[in-house]
């Protein structure tokens, strides 16, 4: 029955995380267990040992934070918002990072108090990793647009970058789990964007260009008050 079919699809995606997780997390944990045996025996590069299981650590933690972002079993609150004062929000918060690495960080709001029913926090965070994830591609000079729109019902926000892009491998499998091309990547990002938009009844599509920049646009319904 569909119901099965549903339930056997979620365990293969289950197995593939834990497959993923356990290996993603035994590289750092072999790291911090090497440098704490050096420790003991060379005690006067202790403080350079530290700092580099502390990155490790950071790295343990980075992994188990977004994994329980789409793990945690929690009351979901729908609330009626715009795409617009989440986008404004998370661009304030990123701004001071862009400018740091020289990156012109534009928004192009045009919703025009359209809203959607979301759990803010949730938007919140795809659009951070979204956004982070444009910061990546670009170099100094680079460019980062969030424009939101609505159309036939459905609102639409694009977060536009002026970076590396992607090669059609990369495009295939960007949202698989611990898919990264980055030496520090999770390979998290994508997928935990992708489950929170499928929970909010939209879609995320993908368009990118070697060298040229990548595009990525997402679409949530349209709430109508009656
Ligand atoms: P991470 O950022 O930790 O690598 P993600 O799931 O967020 O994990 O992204 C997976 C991969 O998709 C990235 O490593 C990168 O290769 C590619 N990617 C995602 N967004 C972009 C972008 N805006 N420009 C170029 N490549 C991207």
């Amino acid at each position: 029955s569909e119901e099965m079919l549903l339930h056997s699809e979620k365990l293969s995606v289950v197995g593939q995380l834990a497959a993923g997780l356990a290996h993603e997390i035994r590289n750092p944990l072999t790291a911090i267990k090497g440098f704490l045996q050096l420790a003991a025996r060379q005690p006067e590069y202790t403080a350079k040992y530290i700092d580099i299981m502390c990155t490790e650590v950071d790295r343990i933690s980075g992994i188990t934070n977004e994994l329980l972002a789409v793990a945690k079993p929690q009351l979901a609150e729908f609330r009626p918002v715009t795409l617009g004062s989440i986008a404004h929000r998370v661009c304030e918060l990123l701004k001071s990072e862009a400018l740091m690495q020289g990156i012109t960080l534009e928004l192009s709001l045009n919703d025009e108090g359209a809203q959607v029913l979301c759990e803010t926090d949730r938007i919140h965070q795809v659009l951070v990793n979204l956004l982070k994830n444009a910061m990546d591609a670009v170099a100094d000079g680079g460019q980062v647009e969030v424009a939101t729109w609505v159309a036939d019902g459905l609102v639409y926000l694009r977060v536009t970058d002026t970076g590396i892009g992607m090669d059609v491998e990369t495009l295939k499998r960007v949202g698989e789990p611990f898919y990264t091309t980055k030496s520090r990547g999770t390979g998290l990002g994508v997928m935990v964007c992708q489950r929170i938009i499928q929970s909010h009844g939209g879609c995320i599509a993908w368009d990118s260009r070697i060298g040229e920049g990548t595009s990525v646009t997402l679409h949530l319904p349209q709430h109508i008050d009656e």
